[in-house]
């Protein structure tokens, strides 16, 4: 999983609980877990990068 960044929105494809990352991480592999499964990084975040 890459480093979250700042406004990022994490998903649980799990329970469907959502979070929303307030400060960046600067770990090379970074895992949020969740209902024991990594978070996956939502899109359409509120940014709207294109990329
Ligand atoms: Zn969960």
């Amino acid at each position: 999983m890459e480093p979250v960044k700042k406004g990022d929105a994490l998903v649980c494809s799990e329970c469907g609980v959502e979070l929303e990352v307030t400060k960046k991480c600067d770990c090379a592999n970074c895992e949020i877990i969740c209902c024991g499964k990594p978070m996956e990084v939502k899109e359409n975040s509120s940014k709207g990068c294109c990329c």
